[in-house]
């Protein structure tokens, strides 16, 4: 077993969160709905959003048979909300091209709307306890610190980092996926942005960067994302008033939301070619129908 593996699967069975997707009864449709969910935003706001998603579609069927408008209408706050549209997509062809049942495999997991390269392997290990590396931003930055000993993950490369996740894996398929989770619940709560807990990280000894003395990181800093004043700040305030209303909304109501013209029509633009709005005969806008 590769170093690193053996202090962390022990440092994980006491100290990782106990998160509903990870309980051992879980079905790989709940696995998928948390991955895309926590693709962008935090778990705290996922938890709710996940049971509510999940009582009220247990399966893909259970979605899929459901119109796209009540997906971005259940989506509410999460953000992001063409993952709502993608996810009932994915489930629709579930249901259509796979008997109703998530795929086990990779490539037929990456072929579902919405799903790229981290969540089909996420979903192949965490559901299904298959040996596949799986990369997320917490594991590139474990990667870079413990293995390469650089302070920050540079420029993302799938294939590179894949391939060195993929070296770090035990061979038992079931520990890989185990090993996986552990080294992103590290990245999480230990290997942290910003500033390491490396006083209480179980792979301290092993660490590449700690043993060099933290060297300053010298490539590029990491661009931090402004969200204020953004169209994408625009698009989520016509889409919660939409999302909100029991019956569609007119455009002068629409209009209220954002003072500046060119933005405010760009942003809506946005959401009706994206497909999370359409406009009524009335001129009116409403979330998708069926
Ligand atoms: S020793 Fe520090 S930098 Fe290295 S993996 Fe642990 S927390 Fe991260």
């Amino acid at each position: 077993m590769p170093p690193l593996a053996p202090p962390l699967l022990e440092w994980y069975a006491h100290a990782a969160r106990d998160l509903p997707w990870r309980s051992a009864d879980v079905t790989p449709w709940a696995v998928l709905v948390s991955e895309v969910m926590l693709q962008q935003t935090p778990v705290a706001r996922v938890l709710p959003a996940y049971s509510a998603w999940l009582s009220r579609w247990p399966t893909p069927a259970d979605l899929a048979a459901d119109a796209p408008g009540e997906a971005v209408r259940m989506w509410g706050r999460l953000g992001y909300p063409r993952r709502a549209l993608r996810l009932h997509a994915a489930a629709v062809q579930i249901r259509d091209r796979h008997r109703g049942a998530v795929p086990a495999d990779p490539a037929e997991l990456e072929a579902l709307p919405g799903i790229g390269v981290y969540t089909a392997r996420a979903v192949a290990a965490f559901a299904f306890g298959r040996r596949v590396p799986v990369v997320d931003t917490n594991v590139r930055r474990v990667l870079a610190r413990a293995v390469t000993g650089v302070g920050e993950a540079g420029p993302p490369s799938a294939t590179r980092e894949l391939a060195a996740v993929e070296a770090l894996l035990p061979e038992e398929p079931r520990t890989a996926a185990r090993f996986s989770v552990a080294v992103m619940e590290l990245g999480a709560l230990v290997c942290v942005a910003g500033r390491p807990r490396c006083a209480s990280c179980p792979i301290a000894a092993e660490c590449a960067w700690r043993l060099a003395g933290w060297p300053a990181y010298a490539g590029r800093p990491a661009r931090a994302q402004r969200f204020a004043g953004t169209d994408r700040q625009v698009r989520g305030l016509l889409l919660a008033l939409v999302r909100e209303s029991t019956e569609p909304v007119s455009k002068p109501r629409l209009d209220g939301v954002w003072v500046h013209a060119t933005q405010r029509e760009r942003a809506l633009a946005g959401l009706l070619t994206d497909g999370l709005l359409t406009e009524l005969a009335d001129g009116r806008y409403a979330l998708p129908g069926g």
